[in-house]
């Protein structure tokens, strides 16, 4: 590779490979560089350093969609230099978003107009989503202790204790408290009815969760709104209902049609859903479906005109891409309601092969659900020699990245590992991950006694002998774990 034209350069450059010439000396990382370097070089230092990072397809942490078809990879770069919010510009694009809002509030049984249109609008992800629908419940309610004299300075959100960081964001970000229902060991959702004791007159709206982030679990979204509805007439009040359904809400509609947790309970005025997790895109596109103009406060939405024309926006960010949105209406087209099932059926499938795999090792409690989204959570049967952290990480030897967590409050005591499975998670890696997954427990089991009576003969760090027993250096290995495992309590998404 020819890296410089001057003459004095020559010598060097012919001895030079791209490694001595740029890559011999650290790599700037708080200032900016003096000078520029060729374009293949600042190509193959930034690829290569992000060799280190995991391998997207065996991360089995994340709902986010990690593949798609080469002809939507296509589009996508093909309007990668697309800003979204000129839509006076990019009218087409505008459009396709206004049918994915329209084709997605048909999913969720949303009463649309004479002319089949409805209210929403793509966001970054469900957590934007979430945001904006929680301040449209927030200024409603507002609103309506104004009008009758009330204080409206105190208002507060009813959520599991399961509920996803980005509840939490909202609640502190836009003043809001948030009222958690307590998990117990053994149940992990939102118990409807300690949630409806938990609503005052200051409640904005109870958000259940169709497909928890922990379990895949749905919430029982129809004996809430039952329970509500009862509350309300009791009261006086009118506490709405909003489905995260950021996970659940690709994949309710296609495996489990029948089941009520949309805009089909009356209490239900808003839905967000992630198109990048099960609707099947990368990252970087979520939808929020409101159910009719009285649920968005019309003060909540700007319109915009320097850019062309009247354009109503109601969002946090301004600019952003168009591609996810695009790639979005590429995939309800392509797939249809055929496609998205037979995907959400393969993935339930895997699902299931895993489940019984895992149950197989005879070591594991399964804490999923059959029904939900396609995630199987569990815990250890006994963790007194080794916990489902050290589990995880033996795993990443093979290249698998499977979280461990603890769960929130009243469970923090069980600690569980959790697969989610995609698309492009197949029956051949299943079955090789619990092939691997049978490895790492024959390995712990085995190890266990012989590492402790090795350890027990080693030179202690002073430099005399160990006097420690073999008991005691056993204790000692867990607890070194322990330490390091109890600093991976979070960190799932
Ligand atoms: C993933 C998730 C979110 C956050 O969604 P993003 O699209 O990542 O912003 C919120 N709630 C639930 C239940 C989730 O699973």
């Amino acid at each position: 590779m020819v890296l410089s034209k001057t003459a004095g350069d020559a010598d060097v450059n012919l001895r030079c490979t791209f490694a001595s010439r740029y890559a011999c000396s650290s790599l700037p990382r708080l200032k900016i560089p003096e000078g520029s370097m060729p374009k293949e070089a600042a190509y193959q230092i930034v690829k290569d350093e992000l060799m280190l990072d995991g391998n997207p397809r065996l991360n089995l942490a994340s709902f986010v969609t990690t593949w798609m078809e080469p002809e939507c990879d296509q589009l996508i770069m093909a309007s990668i230099n697309k800003n979204y919010v000129d839509m006076d510009e990019y009218p087409v694009t505008t459009e396709l978003q206004n049918r994915c809002v329209n084709i997605i509030a048909h999913l969720f049984h949303a009463p649309v107009g004479d002319d089949g249109t409805a209210l929403g609008v793509g966001t970054v992800g469900s957590s934007e989503a979430i945001m904006l629908a929680g301040l449209a419940f927030k200024r409603k309610w507002q609103a309506k202790m104004k009008l009758t004299g009330k204080p409206f300075t105190n208002p507060n959100i009813v959520t599991g204790a399961n509920v996803q960081v980005c509840w939490e964001k909202f609640a502190r970000y836009f003043d809001v408290e948030l009222k958690e229902v307590k998990l117990r060991e053994g149940y992990y959702t939102m118990d409807p009815g300690e949630a409806v004791e938990l609503v005052d007159e200051n409640t904005i709206c109870v958000a259940a969760i169709l497909g928890s982030t922990l379990t895949g679990e749905f919430e029982d979204v129809k004996l809430l709104n039952e329970l509500l509805t009862k509350k309300n007439e009791e009261t006086g009040w009118d506490t709405p209902i909003h489905v995260d359904a950021a996970s659940g809400g690709f994949v309710a509609p296609f495996l489990y049609p029948d089941l009520e947790w949309d805009f089909r309970l009356p209490l239900v005025k808003s839905i967000n859903v992630s198109g990048h997790k099960y609707g099947l895109v990368y990252a970087g596109v979520g939808w929020v479906v409101w159910r009719s103009h009285h649920d968005l406060p019309d003060e909540l939405v700007f319109h915009i005109n320097y850019l062309g024309s009247d354009q109503p926006t109601f969002t946090l960010n301004f600019s952003k891409g168009s591609s996810q949105i695009i790639a979005q209406y590429y995939q309800f087209i392509r797939l249809g309601f055929e496609g998205y099932n037979s995907i959400m059926e393969n993935c339930m499938q895997n699902a299931k092969i895993l489940k019984e795999g895992i149950a197989k090792t005879d070591r594991f409690n399964i804490v999923s659900k059959d029904v939900g989204v396609p995630v199987v959570a569990f815990s250890l049967k006994d963790s007194a020699n080794y916990t489902v952290f050290q589990i995880s990480e033996s795993l990443r030897r093979f290249g698998w990245i499977v979280p461990a967590y603890t769960m929130p409050p009243n469970a923090e005591h069980v600690a569980v590992l959790r697969i989610v499975v995609r698309e492009d998670f197949s029956h051949t890696l299943a079955e090789r991950l619990i092939s691997d997954m049978e490895k790492v427990v024959r390995e712990f089991d085995a190890m266990l006694p012989r590492a402790a009576v090795k350890e027990a003969h080693v030179t202690a760090n002073d430099g005399k002998r160990s006097e420690k027993s073999v008991l005691e250096v056993q204790r000692d290995v867990f607890s070194y774990w322990r330490r390091i495992s109890d600093k991976k309590s979070s960190g799932v998404c």
